[in-house]
């Protein structure tokens, strides 16, 4: 086979939920009901072909596969599930995008795909059931269709799968499964499959395919780094001694080690790597006949890049003596919005900094295109692209705001103590005193039901159609009603209900100095949902209490303590794109001192318990466990400095979610809160007996309602937990609460669960 050129500038892959989320709104009209499969079908037709367009206009080539498809209608993990017939039998009798769409929101008592992270960024992916007897087949075309699709437009693309490898990485076994089998034993049935793909885009005339392999860069839990290094040359082996199309294998996010080696001795034809997040690769033999494509721009930060520096990274890849090097990014585009054009920011300095600063998915393009035409006609050919991207960067570093002297020197005189409170047995016995609480005591987790009325009344003052008086006057009456309610219900520790909060990290970022937020910045978060992460581009400080009305507010209603409610400085850092020009620990020390200012005055407001949310404690954790202890010390860290300036009387919760927290179990108890509330109700409380054995001795929720689905739990159910973790935990430890929070859900289901809780918890409380 002669090897078809591959094309000096790509990227390796591209947001799909459309600039204006037309796919969003198309698949959940579908969902309701409201429009048909061809509809959906059309919709998304238009949308592939509107994004080819745009990423020629851009600079990529039209013919020369340097388009990567990367469509998709859920999840692109999903997408092999169903290429390659992986369904779980549980879905039999559906079909098609039904079944596709099934697998991943499940039906009536059908559970769905459970969904996890997308390695250390804010997607998630719906995850492989793979069992010994799983039937792999060819099930879905979907990947040759539009391949072809592009054709009959006029373009030749490359047609983009996650490898083999990565698909059972990230698979778990299916129920029933030995213990001892790893989905990673059935590769050589999964690879058929994948031959057959390779074998169909060959004949459909694909020049080129992409298999993206992200998992190879990550220190496994299950399977030893030979193993998967042994798994990577099986897989090429064969998927590269059939009829295919010309192979680049992609790795993002970190550094590939030992499976660079093992793909530069294969037979495929390029090798990606991710030079943002990884270092340069070593020599390897075999790479004299490979293209190496250098990911230089970053995939998943929104900053404009320094083209003088990333072209050192090219050149400096050039050295490795691969038969060609080209500019990609380091990761797929989806990570990031669409285009700074459909941003303005009020602030004229802010709106002309911004601009200048940040680069979204658009920007990015432009840079490789840029990039690759210095490969092609030598560095002098973009000497100018590269001073303007050098100025750029320097006003950017000399901009007002980006370094603060005053944030600078509280961050530089912390020392030692102001990460300390006293001990938890003085703390323990002063808020006992203080707080007075019957034992299991009962709470929610912040956030009450975000209702249509509540996001109305935002909307209208958002558009200035609700003046701010009239506003915050409908907020206080949420307020009050879901004080009255919670009294109803017999709760002992309430919450205001954090109906004035769009989302708990944007509320903050609009408040904050340092930050900035966007209108149209959607990225997708999973399936249909999209977050609008915020910008953290200076140095971060509170300007004025951020909170303290409304708590006060709750509590002046009210006999009962309120919890005063704030989102935690790792959290509000995991959700919004953070600046690259300082170590993330100094800014999380940044936040950590603006949140300790409102924790102190809540404190001084007379709020006697508060809870600092970090539910995304788990998220950031570094992928290669080497980075891993560094990146706890400075997490706990700024948490410890957000809440270490309270009397010991004053009670400190705080409240984690969405993950397994086994890897950071230990992090947990650095924390140091007084109370702990923590997700445990689907897991029926196997969270509990492992934070005792990881030391953790102070109060604990772990969570005995599961919030994710209207399901109302009866009291037995409730008390079946209630007691399962006072099993585990001594009763004067012990809170009884939901899993998260509240916003989601409707009054209907919320009112019934939350007295259900209550009535559960006064059962056991009689028995101990
Ligand atoms: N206090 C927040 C709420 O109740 C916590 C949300 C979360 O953990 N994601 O909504
Ligand atoms: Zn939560």
């Amino acid at each position: 086979m002669t090897t078809p050129a591959f094309p000096v500038a790509t990227i390796v892959g591209y947001p799909r939920i459309g600039r204006r989320r037309e796919l969003k709104k198309a698949i959940e009209a579908y969902w309701a009901g409201k429009t048909s499969l061809s509809e959906l079908e059309l919709t998304a037709h238009e949308l592939r072909n509107f994004t080819r367009e745009r990423l020629v206009e851009l600079g990529l080539g039209r013919t020369d596969a340097s388009i990567p498809e990367t469509f998709s209608f859920y999840d692109q993990v999903l997408d092999v599930t169903a290429a390659i017939g992986a369904v779980p039998p549980r879905f039999a009798g559906f079909e098609g995008l039904d079944l596709y769409f099934t697998l991943a929101r499940g039906v009536g008592d059908i559970a769905p795909l459970e969904m996890t992270k997308w390695f250390d960024t804010n997607y998630h992916y719906l995850v492989p059931e793979i069992g010994p007897d799983t039937a792999f087949a060819l099930s879905s075309r979907r990947v040759i269709d539009q391949f072809l699709e592009a054709k009959a437009a006029g373009f030749v693309t490359r047609p983009t799968l996650v490898g083999p490898v990565t698909y059972l990485l990230l698979s778990k076994a299916a129920e029933g499964a030995p213990a001892d089998f790893n989905p990673v034993d059935r590769l050589d049935d999964v690879v058929a499959v994948y031959a057959q793909i390779l074998a169909e885009l060959a004949d459909a005339g694909a020049p080129w395919v992409q298999l993206d392999e992200p998992g190879l860069v990550t220190d496994n839990i299950d399977i030893p780094a030979a193993a998967v290094t042994d798994a990577v040359k099986r897989a090429y082996d064969v998927l590269t001694s059939g009829k295919r199309p010309a192979i680049l294998v992609t790795s993002a996010f970190g550094a590939l080690r030992d499976n660079f080696a093992a793909l530069a001795a294969s037979n495929v034809e390029a090798i990606h790597v991710d030079l943002v997040h990884g270092a340069q690769p070593a020599a390897a033999d075999g790479l004299a006949t490979k293209t190496l494509v250098g990911g230089v721009i970053d995939g998943h930060n929104i900053w404009r890049a320094d083209l003088g520096a990333k072209f050192d990274q090219l050149e400096a890849l050039r050295a490795l003596g691969a038969a060609q090097v080209t500019a990609a990014t380091a990761t797929s585009l989806q990570h990031v919005p669409h285009d700074t054009a459909d941003e303005k920011w009020q602030d004229a300095e802010l709106d002309a900094n911004l601009h200048a600063w940040l680069a979204f998915a658009d920007q990015k393009v432009v840079e490789v295109v840029t990039l690759a035409r210095g490969l092609v006609q030598g560095r002098e050919a973009i000497a100018d692209e590269i001073s303007a991207s050098q100025e750029a960067l320097a006003s950017r570093a000399a901009a007002n705001g980006v370094q603060v002297a005053s944030v600078r020197e509280r961050t530089a005189a912390l020392s030692e103590s102001d990460f300390h409170r006293g001990t938890y047995a003085d703390r323990a016995a002063a808020q006992e005193e203080k707080l007075n609480l019957p034992p299991l005591p009962t709470t929610t987790i912040g956030s009450f039901p975000q209702t249509i009325d509540i996001r109305r009344a935002r909307a209208a003052h958002a558009r200035g159609e609700l003046s701010t008086a009239d506003y915050e006057s409908a907020m206080r009456d949420e307020i009050k009603r879901v004080i009255e309610l919670q009294e109803s219900i017999g709760l002992d520790v309430l919450v205001h209900g954090e109906a004035e909060r769009n989302d708990m990290v944007q509320y903050f970022a609009e408040l904050l100095d340092g930050f900035a937020v966007t209108t149209n910045g959607w990225v997708q978060s999973y399936g249909s949902r999209c977050t609008r992460p915020s910008i953290l581009w200076g140095d971060v400080s509170r300007p004025e209490p951020m909170t303290v009305r409304w708590a006060t507010y709750a509590q002046s209603l009210t006999e009962k303590p309120v919890k005063g409610m704030l989102t935690g400085p790792v959290t509000i850092m995991a959700w919004s794109f953070v600046r690259d020009d300082i170590p993330l620990g100094d800014t999380a020390n940044q936040l950590g001192l603006a949140l300790r200012d409102e924790v102190n005055d809540l404190e001084a407001a007379g709020i006697g318990i508060i809870q600092v949310d970090e539910p995304a404690l788990r998220e950031l954790l570094p992928l290669r466990r080497e980075d891993q202890q560094a990146y706890l010390d400075w997490s706990v860290g700024s948490f410890r400095l957000s809440t270490a300036g309270v009397r010991p009387e004053t009670q400190i919760h705080t409240h984690l979610c969405y993950s397994e927290f086994g890897e950071v179990i230990g992090a947990i108890d650095g924390l140091d809160a007084d109370v702990t509330s923590i997700e445990a109700a689907r897991s029926k409380m196997e969270i509990v007996p492992e934070l005792s054995e990881a030391g953790y001795a102070r109060g604990v929720g772990p969570g005995v309602y599961d919030i994710h689905s209207p399901r109302v739990p009866s009291v037995e159910e409730v008390t079946e937990l209630v007691e399962l973790a006072a099993d585990g935990v001594p009763g004067n430890l012990l809170w009884i609460n939901p899993d998260c929070g509240l916003k989601t859900r409707g009054y209907a289901e919320t009112v019934p669960s939350l007295e259900h809780l209550v009535a559960a918890t006064r059962a056991v409380r009689e028995k101990i």
